[in-house]
C-alpha cells in the first residue's frame, strides 16, 4: 500500500493530492511557498479574483469543527473562480448512516473536481484519495492527530517572510504534542526545510513516547526548553481528543507551559511567537501576547489564503498568470 507522501504525488511528481508534510521534497515545499508569494497580491487588488479555477467545483466537507481553515479553503478556491460547495457533516447523510465510501461515490456523481476534506479520525483524507476517480484531488484540511498540512505549509510561509533562511532557526513547539496534527506537520516541514534544531515542550502526559525519532528535542521543563530559541510555535490543548484526566487544570498548564509576558521578556524582542489557533487566552500564552509586535498569529490567518490558493492551483490549475 501506498504511504501518503506517494499517494499525493502523480507517476512525474507534482503534487495530485495534499496529504501530508511528511517526506515531502524541500524542492517541492518551497515550489508551494513560492507559488503562494505569486498568490499574496490578489489579497490586495480592486479584484480579489483571478478566473484560473474558472469552471472547477471544490467541496469543502467538514466533519470537524473549523473556523480560519474553512472559511479560508473557501476564500482561495473563491478567488481562484472556482464553485465552492461546503457541506456541514453534522447535516449530511453520513448521519442518517452513510459510509464515506459511498458519500464519496455519491459526490463525485455530481462531477466535483477537488474535495477538502476536515475528519476525526486519522487516515481520512488518505482513505478518499485512494479511492478518488481519476481527475479528482484530495486536499487534507486535517485528520484526526495525524497531519494538517496546509497549516505547516502556511506556517512555513508566515516564517519565511521575517526569517528568509530557516536553516538558521531554533524553532519549540509547546504544549499539547500528543494530540496535535500541527505538530506533526510542523515537524517535518521544519526538518525539509533544515530547521537548526526542532525542541519539543510539553508535560509528560502530552509527550508522545519516541518523539526523538522525528528528529526534535524533547523537554518536560518549559524554562529550559526555551532557552534561546527564535522561535515558538504554540498548540492549544485538544481537550476534544483527550480521554481521561491528561492535565491536572489549565491553570497549572499555564504557570508550567503557557508563554507569559516574563517568559517572553526572557527570550528577548527578536523572537517570535506562532499559534496556529483557535487560542486560548491563560491557557497556552497569556491574553496580551496574541496580539503583541513579535506575534504572527493574525499574519498565519492571512496567508492561509495565498498558501492554500497555491496548493489548489498547483494541482489543478497552472499557476497564477495562466
Ligand atoms: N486549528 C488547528 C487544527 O485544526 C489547531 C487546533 O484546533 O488547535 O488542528
Amino acid at each position: 500500500m501506498k504511504t501518503s507522501a506517494e499517494l499525493q504525488l502523480d507517476d512525474d511528481g507534482r503534487l495530485r493530492h495534499l496529504l501530508t508534510t511528511e517526506g515531502m521534497s524541500r524542492e517541492l515545499l518551497t515550489e508551494i511557498l513560492d507559488t503562494a508569494a505569486q498568490f499574496a497580491p490578489v489579497a490586495g487588488a480592486p479584484v480579489k479574483k483571478v478566473p484560473l479555477l474558472r469552471g472547477r467545483t471544490v467541496l469543502n466537507l467538514f466533519f470537524e469543527a473549523s473556523t480560519r481553515t474553512r472559511t479560508t479553503f473557501e476564500l482561495a478556491a473563491t478567488r481562484l473562480s472556482a464553485d465552492v460547495l461546503n457541506i456541514d457533516a453534522q447535516t449530511s447523510s453520513t448521519s442518517k448512516g452513510e459510509t464515506l465510501f459511498d458519500m464519496q461515490r455519491t459526490l463525485e456523481a455530481m462531477q466535483v473536481d477537488m474535495f477538502v476534506i476536515r475528519h476525526g479520525s486519522s487516515g481520512a483524507a488518505h482513505f478518499f484519495a485512494q479511492h478518488a476517480a481519476p481527475g479528482v484531488s484530495v486536499l487534507n484540511a486535517g485528520d484526526g492527530r495525524h497531519a494538517h498540512p496546509t497549516q505547516a505549509l502556511l506556517d512555513m510561509y508566515t516564517l519565511r517572510c521575517h526569517r528568509p533562511d530557516i536553516s538558521q532557526l531554533c524553532v519549540a513547539i509547546v504544549g499539547d504534542l500528543m494530540h496535535s496534527r500541527v505538530a506533526r506537520s510542523d515537524i517535518h516541514a521544519l526538518r525539509a526545510l533544515g530547521a537548526r534544531e526542532i525542541r519539543v515542550i510539553a508535560p509528560r502526559t502530552l509527550m508522545p513516547s519516541g518523539i526523538e525519532t522525528l528528529g526534535v528535542i524533547p523537554y518536560t521543563d518549559m524554562d529550559r526548553g526555551l532557552d534561546g530559541v527564535d522561535v515558538v510555535m504554540l498548540l492549544r490543548l485538544q481537550r476534544e481528543r483527550m480521554r481521561g484526566s491528561l492535565l491536572a487544570s489549565p491553570g497549572e498548564f499555564h504557570r508550567a507551559f503557557g508563554l507569559t509576558e516574563r517568559r517572553l521578556a526572557q527570550l528577548g524582542s527578536e523572537a517570535l511567537v506562532m499559534h496556529p489557533g483557535p487560542i486560548n487566552r491563560g491557557v497556552e500564552l497569556a491574553g496580551d501576547i496574541a496580539y503583541s509586535p513579535q506575534s504572527l498569529i493574525l499574519q498565519q490567518v492571512e496567508h492561509g489564503i495565498a498558501i492554500r490558493m497555491a496548493v489548489m492551483a498547483m494541482i489543478i490549475g497552472r499557476g497564477p498568470t495562466a
